[in-house]
C-alpha cells in the first residue's frame, strides 16, 4: 500500500485539483469543502508531516508558502482581508498529514476559531 499522502498524489496530478500556482518547490490548489468564498492550499512539494515537524533548513520555504498565499489572494481581490491557517495534529484539525496553510476570504470571518 502507498503510503503517499493525499497532496503527494495531487502533486504528482494523480488526484486531480484546481491548481492555482506551481514551482519548483510548492504547489497552491482550491480546497474541495472550501469554508469561505476564497479557500485555497499552499503546500510544499517536500512532503514535511506538519509545521512542528519542520527544521531551521525549511524557514525559507515556510516564508515563501506564505507571500505564495498572500499574493493569490491578492490576485482574486482579497489582498487586504484573509486568513492563514495551519492545523498542526489531529486534535488542532489537521486531516492531511502534508504541511499546508490554508488562505481563507471574501467572508466575514469570526474569532476566536472552533
Ligand atoms: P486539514 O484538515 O488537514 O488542515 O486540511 C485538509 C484540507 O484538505 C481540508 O480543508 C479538506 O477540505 C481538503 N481536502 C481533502 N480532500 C481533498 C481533495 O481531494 N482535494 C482538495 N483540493 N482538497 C481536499
Amino acid at each position: 500500500m502507498s503510503n503517499e499522502t493525499l497532496f503527494e498524489k495531487i502533486i504528482k496530478r494523480d488526484v486531480p485539483a484546481d491548481i492555482l500556482y506551481e514551482d519548483v518547490e510548492a504547489i497552491a490548489f482550491k480546497d474541495i469543502n472550501p469554508q469561505a468564498p476564497f479557500h485555497v492550499l499552499v503546500c510544499p512539494k517536500v512532503p514535511i508531516k506538519m509545521l512542528s515537524n519542520s527544521t531551521a533548513e525549511d524557514e525559507n520555504l515556510l516564508g515563501r508558502l506564505m507571500r505564495i498565499g498572500a499574493s493569490l489572494a491578492k490576485d482574486a481581490g482579497f489582498g487586504e482581508n484573509f486568513r492563514v491557517v495551519i492545523n498542526n495534529g489531529s486534535d488542532a484539525g489537521q486531516t492531511v498529514f502534508h504541511l499546508h496553510l490554508h488562505f481563507l476570504a471574501g467572508r466575514k470571518l469570526v474569532w476566536p476559531p472552533g
